[in-house]
């Protein structure tokens, strides 16, 4: 069982957040002036030493583009999102982070006084997000692990696996967004798989479709080259890639990855 750091202080009654770690900004900007945590890629020539693996990915980047992902202004935005997109569409966690945002409520001592001086109006931010009490239950949950753990410093220091091992023992924090938030937030390589690396990963007979999450986990971080840009950009292709073209139903013929085979294996779904 994982042991997990919690914060005894619930709130600031002080109003002090000059110690809040959730403050950081350490953002940069894309070319279309939007803020994102995480490095700026630029090209990157190489995803795998695997061909199979690497030609998927090095042509949905030359296709598509650097992703500059993760899409807010400091780390602890970051991990806020990663628990909000939870089972909803982006476009309604930036509403709830918008929310947060004109509320000044985008850092973990906030959140930990919202829930204590106003838990109603900390539910109708996140409102827009969908299962809003559940959702602000699992922000305070993180929001007290990562003051107790010690910051952005300690995320992006510590030992990955144990420090893996005990956010998943964090309430409402499953493999998916730990991993989200250990790779945008902190820095560390590990790799996200969600609903769309899988279909990708399946549609490219890659691996199984029905494989666990981390058997797809370590099967990726076996073939991801060591870098950190490379990891970032993985995960934002394949969400990039899931949005607009490897749907439940494939648009294949405008995909970047595309195939004689892919076309073929896919036929019958839409094409165009
Ligand atoms: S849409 Fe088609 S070509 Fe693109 S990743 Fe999915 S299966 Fe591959």
């Amino acid at each position: 069982m994982a042991i997990v750091s919690v914060v005894t202080l619930r709130c600031d009654p002080s109003g002090d957040l000059s110690g809040d770690p959730g403050l950081e900004c350490t953002s940069n900007v894309r070319p279309d002036g939007a803020p994102f945590v995480g490095r700026s890629h630029g090209r990157l020539r190489r995803f795998s030493p695997d061909a199979r693996f690497d030609a998927v990915f090095r042509q949905l980047h030359e296709g598509f583009g650097p992703q500059d992902w993760w899409p807010a202004e400091t780390p602890f935005e970051v991990i806020v999102g990663a628990v909000l997109t939870q089972n909803t569409a982006w476009r309604n966690v930036e509403q709830a982070l918008s929310n947060l945002r004109a509320q000044g409520r985008l850092t973990p001592a906030r959140i930990l006084t919202a829930s204590c001086e106003s838990p109603g109006e900390l539910e109708e931010a996140l409102r827009p997000s969908g299962y809003f009490r559940a959702k602000a239950k699992k922000l305070v949950a993180v929001s007290q692990w990562y003051l107790g753990a010690g910051g952005l410093d300690a995320l992006m220091e510590r030992p990955l696996e144990p420090l893996r091992t005990e956010i998943l023992g964090v309430y409402g924090i499953g493999p998916e967004t730990a991993d989200s938030i250990l790779c945008y937030a902190a820095g560390r390589r590990t790799a996200v798989i969600d609903t769309y690396t899988r279909r990708i990963f399946a549609r490219h007979e890659l691996t199984d479709g029905d494989a666990p999450y981390e058997e797809l986990r370590q099967y990726a971080m076996e073939r991801l080259e060591p870098s950190q840009a490379v990891y970032e950009e993985f995960h934002a292709l394949c969400v990039r890639t899931g949005y607009g073209n490897c749907k439940p139903k494939p648009r294949c013929v405008d995909c970047p990855a595309t195939t004689p085979s892919s076309l073929a294996r896919t036929e019958g779904h839409v094409q165009g």
